[in-house]
């Protein structure tokens, strides 16, 4: 007797190999059988014309407190993540010490953009080591969940406030090394940094990671060689691509492990880098037999944002000046011909490589404050622009200023050229799945990055069969991360299945809801084509609603006992 069968369906199974039609039966959270299954279940649901897949594993997120408020990880779920990593970009929730809780929440306030408020409220700290937090996680979880050890807490954990102001002792370095070394025996799957110039805490202040020197951080991946476990996680940044390259495949060399590099994706602003990253990412990987990953997004990154906050200008000074200031100075400095001709220089004028597209023509009015201004919406600054006999800048800054700065902006940083995309997410050397999910809430939401690929890449684009689409989603991730009994559908292996209808499935339009801690808003993201997920064989997605059962679990990797 089966808990569960899956009847009908086509098997997908991570592995890469053709689906085939075939029934799935689940006894006691893992896979029983496959193939023409006629036993009873406590539980038929009948498949039929739906793909039957490992559950999707999301390499990438943010989502370490929202897991203790929000078990499913909402929106995650509901597009067949089974699993998810958070602790990347060098922001983890442990270790911590009660006295460094605070500059771990300044820094996933500003670099991750979720509101003090929302962490005050949202996180009860009961743990200091990983290990506790790992098991406070694991205490209700809908989904599963992985963790990466974080530089910046194990920073703060050993230096306090120091550790945004300078660069480590040796015997800090050792103690550093001790805690990263007791997050890995606890069950972390890796060790996450973020060396991105961007990165800084709502004081302004770097966030630890970033003060640390090469010898620091060699010495604390030097843990995971050792262990032989566990990924690096590299949060990059900087324009120098070959250097990043060369930065990551020099931690594989030294580690022997799988590094993860942040990111290669098309931008506006240097509409030829991608090619040259992937150019180089192959030469290290075949040629020097590195594995090293390279992040992409399956969707492009929206935007959406007022001036009253924005980060989105925080690689130009005086824009992040006006940012910082109070409202009314910022009003003003806005308001002023000299500044503007700043701002115009910085974002518009200067051609060096930036996040920011500088261009007019493809950054939008979302939705404005005054109804004078509604048919405005959904134009592009260029075409308003040119309506009024404005240049891009002062139209931008006076339709924003006559509301107060409440309009709402949008625009697309990065992966906005499709053939580029469709490059780029090709590659066998690029893991997909930055979807950032947990963070960045208030302009965005991508937690459909794997339905996203599904449909719009995979099916409307036709750039690789579904199996090996469906195999980069699941069995590529659990290898990379030591996930050994996740990512493929084997008999004896976890039952993690996503349930989706290869022909619909897609992500919806991310809608604002207002459904955090503090009764704050954020962005979610529905997805259409996915009836049922499954989380360790029970289900907790049917027919596209939560059924409110809790079966999540903390996955961690055992390490080879000597
Ligand atoms: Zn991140």
């Amino acid at each position: 007797m089966y808990d569960l069968l899956l009847k009908g369906g086509r098997i997908v199974d991570g592995s890469g190999m053709p689906g085939y039609n075939g029934d799935v039966g689940i006894a006691d959270g893992q896979i029983a059988d496959i193939g023409r299954l006629n036993s009873n279940a406590k539980r038929t649901i009948q498949v039929d014309g739906l793909a039957v897949a490992p559950g999707f594993i999301d390499p990438h997120t943010h989502l370490d407190a929202q897991l203790f408020w929000d078990p499913l990880g909402t929106s995650s779920c509901f597009h067949g993540v089974t699993s998810v990593i958070v602790g990347n970009c060098g922001l983890s929730l442990a270790p911590a010490k009660a006295e460094d809780r605070d500059a771990l929440v300044k820094s996933f306030v500003r670099v991750e953009a979720i509101s003090r408020r929302v962490l005050e409220e949202g996180i009860q700290w009961k743990w200091t080591s990983t290990a506790e937090y790992l098991s406070a996680l694991g205490a209700r979880l809908g989904v599963n969940a992985a963790a990466l050890v974080g530089h910046i807490a194990v920073r703060h954990y050993v230096m306090g406030e120091d550790a945004v102001e300078r660069q480590a002792t040796a015997e800090e370095v050792a103690k550093m090394k001790q805690l990263v070394r007791q997050g890995m025996e606890a069950g972390a799957v890796g060790f996450s940094t973020n060396q991105n110039p961007r990165h800084i805490r709502e004081d302004r202040k770097p966030v630890a990671s970033r003060v640390a020197n090469d010898e620091e951080l060699g010495a604390l991946l030097d843990v995971l060689g050792e262990m032989n476990s566990g990924v690096v996680q590299l949060s990059g940044g900087g324009a120098d691509a070959r250097g990043r390259i060369a930065y990551a495949a020099g931690m594989a060399r030294r580690t022997g492990r799988p590094v993860l590099w942040q990111s290669i994706s098309h931008s506006w602003s240097r509409p030829d880098h991608w090619r040259e990253m992937l150019a180089h990412t192959e030469r290290v990987f075949k040629e020097q037999g590195l594995p090293i990953y390279a992040m992409t997004q399956a969707k492009p990154f929206q935007n959406r944002y007022t001036l009253r906050d924005a980060q989105c200008f925080d690689e130009f000074p005086t824009w992040k000046t006006a940012l910082f200031s109070p409202l009314e100075v910022r009003k003003q400095m806005f308001a002023d011909a000299a500044v503007r001709k700043k701002l115009r220089a910085e974002a518009i004028e200067d051609r060096s490589p930036s996040v920011f597209p500088r261009r007019w023509d493809v950054i939008y009015v979302d939705a404005v404050k005054l109804a004078k201004n509604k048919p405005q919406e959904q134009k592009s600054i260029q075409d308003i622009a040119a309506a009024q006999g404005k240049d891009g800048l002062d139209c931008f800054l006076d339709i924003s200023l006559e509301e107060d700065l409440e309009t709402r902006f949008v625009h697309t940083n990065t992966q906005g050229d499709p053939q580029a995309v469709c490059e780029i997410l090709k590659h066998p050397a690029v893991m997909i799945g930055q979807s950032d999910a947990g963070a960045h809430m208030a302009y965005d939401a991508r937690f459909g990055y794997s339905t996203a690929f599904l449909g719009c890449w995979v099916r409307d684009h036709g750039i690789m069969p579904l199996e090996e689409a469906v195999s980069k989603l699941t069995f590529h991730v659990a290898s990379v991360f030591g996930l050994n009994d996740r990512g493929l559908l084997r008999r004896g292996m976890a039952a993690d299945i996503a349930i989706f209808d290869p022909a619909t499935v897609n992500t919806r339009e991310p809608e604002y809801v207002k459904d955090l801690p503090g009764n704050e808003t954020r962005m979610i993201q529905k997805a259409t084509g996915v009836p049922y997920t499954v989380v360790n064989g029970q289900v907790v997605i049917d027919n596209g609603a939560p059924t409110g059962v809790l079966p999540g679990k903390v996955l961690r990797p055992r390490p080879w006992r000597h």
